[in-house]
């Protein structure tokens, strides 16, 4: 993996985005939230929890919590920044290319989530990066039940 890429995914590991476990984190921001999906990917332990509030076909506010390893909790991060805001179908198709892009390779621009696109060479790692994206599917389908990656 590229250095600079490396260092994206520590510091989303360390300091993760709309993340329910800092400091800093408002609770207030749970209110109203509708939707919730809890993940878990039994290869590596990592466990990831999503919280959403979505009205009509739109995000409106997604945050998380879990704990595993780097790629999974940096992979949830940059999912919860790239889907905030997004339509239900924006989403889903942002979901695809994630996935083409981590199982397959791709040439598309992803953006941020980009950085993730060495973990494609790593097929145990994996799981560990759309963990959070597969997690995401179920919580927009109002599956309650606990998802896992096998
Ligand atoms: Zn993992």
């Amino acid at each position: 993996m590229f250095d600079l890429y490396e260092e994206m995914i520590l510091d989303h590991n360390r300091n993760p985005r709309n993340f329910l476990g800092s400091g800093q984190f408002d609770t207030n921001r749970l209110k109203g939230m509708n939707r919730k999906a809890v993940g878990y990917n039994p290869l590596c332990g990592d466990d990831v929890i999503l919280y959403l509030t979505v009205k009509k076909d739109k995000i409106i506010d997604i945050v998380f919590e879990g704990v595993g390893c780097a790629i999974s909790i940096a992979s949830a991060s940059l999912m919860t920044e790239a889907i905030k805001g997004k339509t239900i179908e924006e989403a889903s198709s942002l979901f695809d290319n994630m996935h083409e892009m981590l199982t397959e390779g791709t040439d598309k621009d992803l953006g941020k989530l980009s950085v993730l696109e060495g973990v494609s060479n790593y097929p145990a790692r994996v799981k560990c990066a759309t963990l959070s994206w597969h997690t995401l599917k179920s919580a927009l389908n109002n599956d309650t039940e606990t998802i896992t990656t096998e």
